[in-house]
């Protein structure tokens, strides 16, 4: 006899797969068994990426174990490789090897990738910020390149060493230079070496307009902000190439820079290649309006990777605020089914965007109300340690950013060798 039981696996614990995980956890279901399989063995909160950059908080807190979540359903560690959608199977690769899962329900939620081949040279000389591991590789990149001008001296070489060029004016960009700005200045003392005045840092916008996503008062607060803090704001201004020692302008000019920050572009999960049946648009996977994907049976998808329709006739945007909101109506919908409900449609407005620009200040833009300086960037604060999942991880992150208002940032370098590798190598490596 076939079990009553049903089964929903999720593909991905970034911020879509996790908040339907606990939505689903809290609906209390007795009749669905539910699987979460990811990739990491955590969720990152990536709106703090730019913070570890900036060493103002530790890598370890803007991430959250998804077993502490997971209550009541089973997490499976491994990477999905392709979906039998006709057999309703999984084909995963974990810790032990191959698995195939069956399920009932399938939510696919595994976002989307960094672009990293945008400009040429990017592969080879270029640092994406997407992942944790890109935050803090270019956060020992940046301690690095201090270490390297301390001991460096010829006086160019020095400048291309101290000069840190952000590629994209978006929120992650805008927020990655004001870090920059502030690390900078906190770790300056550790450096005797280094003069203040041989550090830089430029911020490249191709269009006219910092933070095209907001306002335009915002967008231009951002810009003064940033300029008051020394990062020079070049608008209009595209990359064409990134080299080992500069970045090439589409203008010709290039700008001498051994560190190139690229925050732009996106491409799709290599999974979205082997999805038989599957319509994808602009690298995300065509869905109707309550988010079932368009194909297979009984598919849904949520997050970056999913493109749902809104009544308005556009399109949910790829952030984690909307992320949240489907895995939200998500849970509500595969319940209704269950129950042999009709589903309805999502409709979500965004409740607002804000970013932090260093130094204590922000721009945000909540409900129509447009706020800058110290209100925002408080603004900013609040809004996600409250979206911070667990309460432990809600009290570090406090305590760590009440301490970076009075202390400097840490500027531990930490090098990921073990003991058999330290004799093999014994000179210090160029990233
Ligand atoms: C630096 C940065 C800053 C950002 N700042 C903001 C912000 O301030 N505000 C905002 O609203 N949004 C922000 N965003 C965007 C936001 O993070 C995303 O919109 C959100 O993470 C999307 O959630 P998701 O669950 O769809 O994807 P993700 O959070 O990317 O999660 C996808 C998950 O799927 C897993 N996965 C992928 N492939 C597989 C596979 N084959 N098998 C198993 N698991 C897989 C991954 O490991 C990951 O855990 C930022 C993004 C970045 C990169």
């Amino acid at each position: 006899m076939r079990s009553t039981i049903k089964k929903i696996i999720v593909v991905g614990g970034g911020f879509a797969g996790a908040a339907l995980i606990r939505q689903l956890a809290s609906a209390r279901e007795n009749d669905v068994e539910v699987t979460l399989i990811s990739e990491e063995s955590y969720t990152t909160f990536n709106p703090l990426l730019a913070e570890v950059v900036g060493a103002a908080v530790f890598p370890e807190h803007v991430v959250a174990p998804l077993r502490e979540f997971t209550r009541g359903a089973r997490f499976v560690m491994g990477r999905v490789n392709a979906v039998d959608f006709a057999a309703r199977l999984l084909h995963t690769s974990s810790l032990q090897g191959p698995l195939t899962l069956p399920y009932d329900h399938l939510v696919f939620a595994f976002g989307n990738r960094a672009r990293c081949d945008l400009i040429p040279g990017m592969v080879d000389h270029g640092h994406v910020l997407k992942t944790l591991g890109d935050a803090i590789h270019v956060r020992n990149l940046v301690l690095r390149r201090l270490a390297q001008m301390e001991l460096e001296p010829d006086p160019d070489a020095r400048r291309t060493l101290g000069h840190f060029v952000v590629i994209g004016g978006g929120f992650s960009g805008v927020e990655v230079a004001g870090a920059l700005a502030d690390v900078l200045h906190g770790i300056c003392q550790y450096y005797p070496r280094v003069k203040a005045d041989e550090l830089a840092i430029s911020l490249l916008h191709d269009g006219a307009i910092l933070l095209p996503q907001l306002p335009e008062a915002l967008g231009l607060a951002a810009t003064t902000s940033l300029m008051q803090r020394g990062v020079a704001v070049r608008l209009n201004t595209s990359a064409s190439r990134i080299d080992a020692k500069q970045v090439q302008l589409q203008s010709g000019e290039s700008i001498p820079t051994a560190t190139a920050i690229a925050t732009i572009g996106t491409r799709a999960n290599a999974l979205t290649e082997v999805l038989q049946g599957v319509t994808l648009e602009r690298g995300r996977i065509v869905c109707r309006a309550d988010c079932s994907v368009v194909g297979p049976a009984s598919v849904w998808a949520i997050g970056d990777c999913a493109q749902i329709p809104l009544p308005n006739g556009e399109y949910a945007i790829p952030t984690a605020q909307f992320a949240v909101a489907e895995a939200k109506h998500l849970t509500r919908q595969l319940l209704a089914v269950l129950r042999g409900e009709r589903t309805q449609p999502f409709d979500y407005r965004s409740r607002g965007m804000m970013a932090t620009v260093g130094h204590h200040k922000g721009v945000a833009e909540l409900a129509g109300i447009k706020l800058t300086g110290l209100p925002a960037w408080l603004l900013w604060r609040a809004y996600y340690l409250s979206q911070m999942p667990t309460a432990g991880r809600k009290f570090r992150v406090f305590i760590e950013w009440t301490w970076g208002m009075f202390f400097r940032p840490d500027i531990t370098h930490f090098r990921f060798e073990r003991s058999v590798e330290q004799d093999k190598q014994p000179e210090v490596r160029s990233p």
